[in-house]
Parts: structure tokens; C-alpha cells; sequence
């Protein structure tokens, strides 16, 4: 793995079987890689990397504030999102069991009058976890015939720095719990990324085939998933 130093910014390259360099800023510390042909020397990365140098900041500083802005309260008109839509939270008091209800634009969230923070935080994610399962349920079921793969089982986790992950000999594969809060079509392309992974494991030249073929637009629906942290999107 090379690597080069731009101030204080180290930058990773990462050289491939590709005809474009890729220059990308990742959550959730704002590591810096490019992608380049193969053949490309490190000095003409540096001269491109240079010319980037204010964007590269300004993607850092982006995710940083962001990550600031991640600490929820679960409080009343604090915005949560769901399926890439922004909502305020309106915290409703109840008797019964607790539960959530997603109206235009809102998420009504009914608990006990006294529920804490973390509380409310549960509540709330054992709600996105049932909802994100029942979306992936579905993709599977459509992209197993096309992908024609099983995939044996499921499941939806916290993950801290990938969106999804897949075990080839179970025929299982998982999804972060992040996903609920992104767009239908980014839980999809992880969906279609980690079933193709389950007939072919490296992110090799087939693998790139693949995608291309069954989703060809995967890679503008990667990079806006990236420029989105993990974590929840503070504003
Ligand atoms: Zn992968």
C-alpha cells in the first residue's frame, strides 16, 4: 500500500485495473484514499491531490461537524431520519406499551411519561431495525432471482465503519442498522453489493462485472452513501 503526505493530510493510493482516478474523503475520520490506473506515478497523483487539497478539507471538516452533531437527545423537534427523509421527533406520553408512528412529517414516539434517554434510544431502534428488515426481505427476494443466489439468512447490526458485510460459507449477509436512515435506493445497492459477494468474494475485476450488470449505476449510489457518514446526519 503507498502512500504520500500532503501537510498533514496522509493520503492512501490505492492502484487498480481502472481508466479514471477516484479521490475520496471517508468517514468516520476522514481518511483520504485515491484510486488510481495502475500505471500512474505517485508524482502525478501528488500534482492532483495538491489541486484538491481545499475540497479534501472541506469534505474533513464536513465530516467532523457531522460526527459532532450526531448526540440525540430523543427529545420533541429534535430531526431523525428515515429512508433519507428528514422528520422531527414528537415524543408522545403513554400507558401502554410503548411504540413509534411514522406520519408525514413526523416520528411519534409514545413511551412512558418517565422513559430516559437511552430508553427512547432503543425504542426508536428496535423500530428502524423491523422497518430495515422488512425492506431487505424484499430486495433479497427480488435480487435472488436475478443475482440467482439464496441467501440463507440475515440480519441487521451496528457497525461502525462498513455498510455491510457477508459470510460466504453461511450464505449470510448483514446490514449496518445505519441504513435505515438512508435512502431506499443506497439500502439496496449494499443489499445487491453483499448478495454478489456471496458468488463472488473479492472485489475483483468479476465482481466489478457484476455490478455493472446487475446495477449499473452503483457507483454514483456508492459515492453518495460515503459522502453520507455512518452515523446520523447532523443539521
Ligand atoms: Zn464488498
Amino acid at each position: 500500500m503507498k502512500t504520500f503526505n500532503l501537510d498533514d493530510i496522509s493520503i492512501e493510493i490505492v492502484q487498480k485495473n481502472i481508466k479514471n482516478v477516484h479521490l475520496s474523503v471517508h468517514p468516520p475520520h476522514g481518511k483520504v484514499t485515491i484510486a488510481a490506473p495502475l500505471r500512474m506515478d505517485t508524482q502525478t497523483l501528488r500534482v492532483f491531490a495538491i489541486s484538491k487539497l481545499s475540497w479534501i478539507r472541506k469534505q474533513q471538516a464536513k465530516i467532523k461537524n457531522q460526527k459532532r452533531e450526531t448526540a440525540r437527545e430523543y427529545i420533541n423537534k429534535e430531526n431523525h431520519y428515515y429512508l433519507g427523509k428528514r422528520y422531527l421527533l414528537k415524543v408522545i406520553d403513554t400507558d401502554l406499551r410503548p411504540k413509534v408512528i411514522l406520519k408525514h412529517n413526523t416520528i411519534e414516539l409514545h413511551v412512558k411519561p418517565n422513559t430516559n434517554t437511552l430508553q427512547r434510544k432503543t425504542i426508536l431502534e428496535s423500530w428502524y431495525r423491523n422497518k430495515l428488515k422488512e425492506l431487505i426481505e424484499e430486495y433479497i427476494s427480488n435480487w435472488e432471482k436475478q443475482i440467482k443466489v439464496r441467501v440463507k439468512d440475515f440480519g441487521v447490526r451496528k457497525m461502525k465503519t462498513k455498510w455491510g458485510s457477508c459470510n460466504h460459507n453461511a450464505q449470510r449477509i448483514w446490514l449496518n442498522l445505519e441504513l435505515a436512515k438512508k435512502p431506499r435506493h443506497c439500502i439496496e445497492y449494499v443489499v445487491v453489493h453483499e448478495m454478489v459477494h456471496l458468488i463472488n468474494r473479492l472485489h475483483d475485476e468479476r465482481f466489478v462485472a457484476y455490478m455493472d450488470k446487475f446495477l449499473p449505476q452503483w457507483r454514483a449510489i456508492k459515492r453518495e452513501l460515503n459522502e453520507l457518514p455512518i452515523g446520523n446526519r447532523g443539521d
